[in-house]
């Protein structure tokens, strides 16, 4: 069940809860347009979106191209959707495997996914404007290889997607663990960001990108880590992969 609620004037967060962990996106609205990024899991999540929506022309940015941040598209009216290259190429290859695999273990629950593409790619950093709101989009392989944040110069508001994660990231068998800290450290030290808003796990400052480059290095230098509550088993079994996955880098 979705919940929708409203973050800053025009800024809608949208939350889900799925059965191991949360997801969350954003609705940003202005005068003639409305921005979705990320579709989250299924059509049916989008529904509530749809009054706010209205007449409003949608662009749907993707974050990247994973099954809870893409499959909810098709409960949308998008005139356009934007994403890194690297996120269109998934729709070829990684993405549609994934859904048949989901579609045969569990028929009847996705049956109204249906796929959408990036319609519009990018692979140098891309501005968007609308109305008065800009969204700068820029590449951050980390967590997948078409990861890519949203930066909101005049909000001070970086969207992060899956690179930015508490208690922690996601590490994936090709993650490119040095492109991501550098990307990181850099988004780290830019004072025009406020207010990080990432995918899954809690909202900060730039305290919590500090905080993922932290556990990328201590997993990398084999840092004992603690952390400040108890993993939940999602991120218990999710942190041992991240270890034996950054021993190897
Ligand atoms: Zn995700």
């Amino acid at each position: 069940m979705l919940t929708l609620r409203e973050f800053s004037a025009g800024l809608w967060l949208t939350e889900l809860q799925l059965e191991e962990f949360d997801v969350r996106g954003v609705l940003l609205l202005t005068a003639h347009h409305a921005i979705i990024w990320d579709t989250l899991s299924h059509p049916r999540d989008m529904e509530p979106l749809l009054p706010l929506i209205a007449d409003k022309t949608l662009t749907v940015i993707y974050s990247h191209a994973d099954w809870d941040h893409v499959w909810g598209t098709a409960g949308l009216p998008a005139a356009e959707i934007v994403a890194h290259a690297d996120c269109l190429a998934r729709f070829s290859a990684d993405v549609p495997a994934y859904l048949a695999q989901k579609q045969a273990a569990e028929p009847s629950r996705w049956d109204a996914v249906r796929l959408l593409p990036p319609i519009r790619t990018f692979d140098q950093p891309l501005t968007l404007t609308f109305d008065s709101l800009t969204i700068e989009l820029h590449h951050l392989p980390g967590h997948t290889l078409d990861c890519i944040v949203a930066f909101l110069p005049t909000l001070g508001i970086l969207l992060a997607g899956d690179t930015v994660e508490t208690p922690l990231p996601v590490v994936n068998d090709d993650s490119p663990i040095q492109p991501w800290l550098v990307e990181l450290d850099r988004w780290a030290s830019d004072s025009r960001v406020q207010i990080v808003i990432p995918a899954h796990g809690r909202i900060g400052g730039r305290d919590i990108i500090v905080q993922t480059a932290q556990y990328l290095r201590n997993g990398l230098n084999g840092t004992k880590m603690d952390f400040p509550e108890p993993l939940d088993a999602f991120y218990k079994e999710t942190h041992d992969k991240n270890l034996t996955l950054l021993k190897t880098e």
